[in-house]
């Protein structure tokens, strides 16, 4: 699009512009490969020289239109779409990290990333330092080491619901010379562009409210451009200096400020391989094109559940970054100020024998692993995707036994209230 368009013009018409004759859907390129006339225009492919379209595993038009929406909501200069937001996150990291590296992250992040940051990262020699999101930014900044090479967290954190200062954590990633990487699946470009605060690269899990219809599991990489690679040419050689898997290319001199995306593209995705398939891109496409019109929804019935079950005397307490008087409801106002996401955790005064009580009355609120659907579903950490620790780690991990994650849909308030009012009191 020419002309700066606004997030619900680029959710419906973003990253697809048929000519004259073309479909006017985004439509499913269903083709590993693409065909060419003379062997020489193929070579140059090969060399990076031309970026026409060869072999999907690199590139594909329905993959590249909808990386190039979510890339122009986000407002950056590139993105790229991959299997899974483990996927996104795990190469985000590893584009800017070999053996020997460091990050700092956030302690409330998603589980399967703390995961993937404190065990699976070091077994390849990347360390990882967790710090408290909340703690004053000279603690933090006693974390940094000379082979420290990104700063990572989650603008509204799954499940822990904690709102990430990110002109902090960009100041004190810059201030290190190093970029922040910032995960804005539950907040969305709708709620939340993290660009816009200094975050230098964000990441998604699409499977999340992108698609928002629990169909695909997705993920996408968005670069700023902003973060000046050269500056620390020594930091971020896989940068800065020749690639000779790539005949000596260096991608900040022949790519600017594509030199991040195209790198991940060109060397990580070619070499991992954990590529989003075209069918799927088509599904998060559909989910995009309605972005805009249901996380509002989701915010609006997320505060009247929050606000109802904060009434009840027999709920003990309730976090929501929207909710006045959250701890962090100063954050989520700055940051957010048009809503968080759809997502509430809350503990009962019957604790974990009540919590599990209340789930199975519950009837349309469905017992799920899954968050940001269009549908409402509840899921209980210590009961399931925690159910290995004892209470005593459950504190540890920051999950309160009691803890119920609900992630409030987009259908009518007022029967999402009452399927609760039921369970509790019935
Ligand atoms: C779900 C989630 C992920 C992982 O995404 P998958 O698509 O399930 O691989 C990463 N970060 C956040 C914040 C998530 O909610």
């Amino acid at each position: 699009m020419t002309k700066k368009k606004s997030l619900g013009t680029i959710c419906i018409q973003g990253g697809w512009e048929p000519k004259n004759g073309e479909p006017r859907q985004l439509p499913i390129y269903q083709s590993t490969t693409f065909k060419y006339t003379t062997s020489e225009q193929m070579g140059r492919l090969f060399d990076l020289e031309e970026s026409e379209y060869f072999y999907t595993s690199l590139s594909n038009r329905t993959n590249d239109a909808v990386s190039a929406k979510i890339c122009v909501l986000e407002g950056g200069v590139g993105a790229m779409l991959t299997s899974s937001g483990q996927a996104a996150n795990f190469y985000a990291v590893l584009n800017l990290c070999q053996a020997g590296d460091h990050i700092i992250s956030t302690a409330t992040i998603y589980g399967g990333t703390t995961n993937l940051f404190t065990v699976t990262l070091p077994k390849m020699g990347i360390s990882c330092t967790l710090v408290n999101p909340d703690a004053p930014a000279e603690e933090i900044a006693k974390e940094f080491r000379p082979n420290t090479k990104a700063v990572f967290g989650e603008t509204i954190a799954n499940p822990a619901l904690t709102v990430l200062d990110i002109e902090k954590f960009a100041k004190l990633a810059h201030d290190h010379g190093v970029p922040l990487i910032v995960d804005n699946t539950f907040a969305t470009p709708i709620n939340c562009r993290p660009f816009e605060w200094g975050a230098d690269i964000v990441t998604h899990s699409t499977t999340k409210y992108m698609d928002g219809h629990a169909m695909t599991v997705g993920g996408c990489i968005v670069d700023s451009g902003n973060f000046d690679w050269e500056a620390h040419h020594d930091k971020f050689t896989g940068l800065t200096e020749p690639d000779e898997s790539y005949h000596g290319i260096v991608y900040t001199q022949k790519f600017g400020k594509l030199a991040y995306i195209t790198k991940a593209t060109s060397q990580l995705m070619r070499d991992l391989g954990s590529i989003q398939s075209p069918q799927h891109a088509f599904l998060i496409n559909i989910g995009l094109e309605t972005l805009h019109l249901r996380m509002p929804r989701h915010c609006e019935n997320a505060l009247k559940v929050a606000e109802y079950l904060k009434s009840r005397e027999d709920v003990a307490w309730v976090n929501y970054p929207g909710l006045p008087g959250d701890k962090y409801y100063e954050l989520a106002q700055k940051y957010m100020p048009n809503g968080t996401c759809g997502v509430i955790s809350f503990g009962l005064t019957g604790g974990r024998a009540a919590a599990a009580e209340f789930m199975d009355k519950l009837k349309f609120c469905s017992i799920e692993t899954h968050v940001a659907d269009s549908r409402t579903a509840v899921l209980h950490p210590a009961s399931h995707t925690h159910r290995q620790l004892t209470d005593e780690q459950l504190v540890e991990a920051g999950v309160d036994p009691s803890m119920i994650r609900f992630s409030v849909g987009i259908e009518d308030a007022e029967d999402i209230i009452e399927d609760i009012r039921q369970a509790l009191e019935d």
